[in-house]
């Protein structure tokens, strides 16, 4: 029986001082690893330093080592689809971040366990590094997350971790523009397992996503899974229908008692217009929400653009066997 082919995938945007290592550590796993074929796909998602130039120097060296060129910054979910579609063909792949915050050295538990037979293996922190408002930011958002959708993700574990052939193939089907990794892996089912690491810090550098564009994500996260936001504003708007005519009945009922009410009310008034006024446009936001998602996926604008010769040209998700 041939060994399994394992391919890590690994977004990288301005990584450039941990790449070495990054490399370094990879090379030696692959080394002491001799149960599989390894590979790793290292997706340089435009950045500005010198990563591309490096891993390009790599690949030269080591044909284990891949470098796929995207043609500008795609994000971090778009680089990893890239990764994934080029790695297509593997029997399995390891997802993970370039800044070693996830230990290359816990990939052989993951391929354990994938063995083992779980077709998604997740790799779960022991730890969260985050502190203050970020923390408070994951945790706000994995309650929403937790109560709006019906799949879950484990609060734990992010984009490190493992994907067997099926997942894969299941993956390669997904064709949707905004996509929220864990969220996709939690949908697509399978025998999942779980392997506790400890998270690290970063090795060096800064990281690459701002508070603004994790707040993107979230919303991606919780609009993509879930269509409860709408449901809620539908139950909105019948409670506060209700409301309104419970007040007319009420006056109603009042005039023909002839119980005369004193000509107040412009508080009250004011408070209503205002109220209303807000709820519409909550609601016209949420609506907003969903119709620029349907206009993005109704566009069918590739997720990404590869610059480099060699690899598949546009990063559209139904794509034709491995070259
Ligand atoms: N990354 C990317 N494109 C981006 C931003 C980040 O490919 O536009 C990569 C980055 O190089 C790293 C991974 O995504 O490998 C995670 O980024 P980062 O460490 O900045 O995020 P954090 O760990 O803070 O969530
Ligand atoms: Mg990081």
């Amino acid at each position: 029986m041939s060994l399994p082919a394992v391919t890590v995938v690994i977004p990288v945007f301005n990584e450039e001082a941990v790449l070495p290592e990054l490399c370094r550590r990879l090379t030696a796993l692959f080394d002491t690893q001799p149960d599989c074929r390894w590979s790793a796909v290292l997706v340089d998602d435009g950045s500005r330093d010198g990563s591309a130039a490096f891993i390009r120097a790599g690949a030269a060296k080591d044909p284990r080592f891949q470098l796929v060129e995207l043609s500008r910054n795609f994000g971090f979910q778009a680089a990893l689809a890239a990764g994934l579609a080029q790695a297509r063909g593997s029997d399995a792949i390891v997802t993970m971040d370039a800044d070693l915050q996830d230990p290359p050295e816990v990939i052989p538990q993951l391929v354990a366990a994938w063995r083992g037979g779980a077709e998604v293996v997740r790799a779960k922190r022991r730890s969260r590094a985050e502190r203050g408002l970020r923390r408070a930011g994951f945790d706000l958002f994995h309650l929403l997350y937790g109560r709006l959708t019906d799949y879950p993700v484990e609060p734990d574990s992010g984009t490190f971790g493992l994907l067997g052939g099926a997942a894969i193939a299941a993956f390669s089907q997904l064709p949707e523009r905004h996509r929220f990794f864990p969220g996709l892996r939690a949908w697509i089912g399978f025998p999942t397992a779980d392997v506790l690491y400890d998270r690290q810090e970063r090795a060096a550098g800064e990281t690459q996503q701002t508070f603004r564009r994790l707040v993107r994500y979230a919303l991606d996260g919780l609009f993509s899974f879930s269509h409860l936001p709408l449901r809620a504003l539908t139950y909105a708007g019948i409670f506060i229908a209700f409301m309104g005519f419970a007040a007319a009945a009420f006056y109603a009922v009042r005039r023909l008692l002839d119980i005369e009410t004193a000509p107040t009310g412009y508080t009250t008034l004011v408070t209503v217009v205002l109220f209303l006024g807000g709820v519409q446009l909550i609601g016209i936001g949420v609506l907003g929400e969903y119709l620029g998602r349907v206009y993005d996926e109704v566009k069918r604008r590739p997720n990404y653009i590869v610059k480099s010769p060699g690899t598949r040209g546009v990063g559209a998700e139904k794509n034709p066997a491995r070259d």
